[in-house]
């Protein structure tokens, strides 16, 4: 008997648990711990902040969902990982101490690193949350003239809410007949990150018919009440803000050797954790270039889940992941973008346009909802 501990109930962790549950035979126990019973949607959160969708069609409840699926589920904090010792120290109104695995999957996403950059936890709304979202979305509803100002950070690795946001509010003064100031920031240029450019220049058209402006080569170190500040003194004033904090990867595993400079864990193409033995990470946790998105966590964990099961059954782990990016950009109407392409790989990429990708979207959320809860 194996017992297969989970560490995230985000869209790594649930997809991992599921699979490893319906692949292994019953006699091995799989536990999810993650620090919140609330699996969300990420990707619908642009939605909810501007009215467009309700919590509860986002998100379920997974000591509801899990159980069902024969996956003990457990609310807890993850306070550290020991890899050597096979063991997560966790905390938690029903358990805290150590709990022992045989087999690790980690999926504790990615941690905010707000306070790399002064002010914004006073100052910047940001969309990584319900709560956040919501709150968000009240401001924006308050906004009727001025200067909005929707941007990334430093090592935020999440660019389509900045660009739906930018969108959505467009849309949402020229309904209202409000006439006020759009720019998007972006920390370099777009070329200088795997995928960037890829995405910025079909973007740039739909840009400019919404009246955005991009500004570029700005990463911005300071948030004051009334502006943001560049490293190099540059200030860029604002009447709305919303940022993408710069991301690190989540504490746990610090001193461990594991996880690179910006506590990003370093795996092998068939989700290994390098330098640990029955160790597997997915999703935003891992350190692999490029944005980090939804549908390489739900890959990265079938991989994972399949080499694990292979392990368990005394099989050479033989599924390899390959990074790809394939994101939709939700512009509200006809400008709506799709667009595929391989990281790892040179390669054609292949750009969609049109309506039909904002519905395809939304009922990927609606059958991952059905699927999952
Ligand atoms: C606004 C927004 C829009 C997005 N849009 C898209 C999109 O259009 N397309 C796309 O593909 N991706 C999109 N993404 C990105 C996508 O949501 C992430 O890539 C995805 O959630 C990563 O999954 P994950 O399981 O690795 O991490 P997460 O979903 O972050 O899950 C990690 C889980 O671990 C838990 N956790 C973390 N630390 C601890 C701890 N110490 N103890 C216990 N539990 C812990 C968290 O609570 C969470 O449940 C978007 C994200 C946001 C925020």
């Amino acid at each position: 008997m194996a017992n297969v501990l989970i560490l995230g109930g985000g869209f790594g962790g649930v997809v991992a648990a599921e699979h490893l549950a319906k692949s292994l035979s019953p006699e091995h126990q799989i536990t999810l711990v993650s620090r919140s019973s609330d699996f969300v949607f990420y990707p619908a959160l642009v939605r909810l902040a501007f009215g467009k969708c309700e919590v509860e069609d986002i998100s379920y409840n997974l000591l509801e969902a899990m159980p069902n699926r024969r996956v003990r589920f457990i609310e807890a904090e993850v306070a550290r990982v020991d890899p050597h010792a096979r063991k997560a120290s966790l905390r938690g109104s029903d358990i805290d101490g150590d709990i022992k695995y045989d087999y690790l999957v980690y999926a504790l996403g990615r941690r905010l690193a707000t306070e790399q950059v002064t002010g914004f936890f006073e100052h910047a709304h940001h969309l990584l949350g319900v709560k956040a979202a919501l709150k968000f979305g009240e401001a924006a509803r308050d906004f009727h003239e001025g200067h909005a100002v929707i941007g990334s950070c430093p090592g935020a690795r999440l660019e389509v809410p900045v660009y739906e946001t930018a969108f959505a509010l467009a849309r949402q003064l020229e309904a209202r007949g409000d006439r006020a100031r759009i720019t998007i920031i972006s920390p370099e240029t777009p070329g200088e990150r795997p995928g960037g450019a890829d995405l910025a220049n079909p973007l740039r058209p739909t840009l400019a018919a919404h009246h955005i402006e991009h500004l570029k080569s700005f990463p911005i170190a300071e948030v004051t009440a009334k502006a943001v500040v560049s490293g190099d003194g540059r200030e860029v004033e604002y009447d709305l803000l919303m940022l993408v904090p710069p991301f690190e990867g989540a504490s746990a595993l610090a001193s461990t050797g594991l996880a690179d400079e910006e506590g990003y864990v370093r795996v092998d193409h068939t989700m290994r954790v390098s330098g640990a033995e029955r160790m597997y990470a997915v999703g935003d946790a891992v350190y692999f270039s490029g944005p980090k998105m939804g549908h390489m966590a739900v890959r990265q964990a079938e991989v994972a889940a399949e080499n694990l099961v292979a392990e368990i059954e005394g099989r050479e782990p033989s599924a390899h992941y390959n990074h790809e990016m394939t994101l939709v950009v939700d512009e509200g109407g006809k400008d709506t973008l799709y667009l595929h392409k391989n990281l790892w790989e040179e390669g054609d990429k292949t750009i969609g346009r049109g309506r039909f990708w904002g519905w395809a979207k939304r009922a990927h959320e609606k059958y991952f909802q059905t699927q999952h809860s």
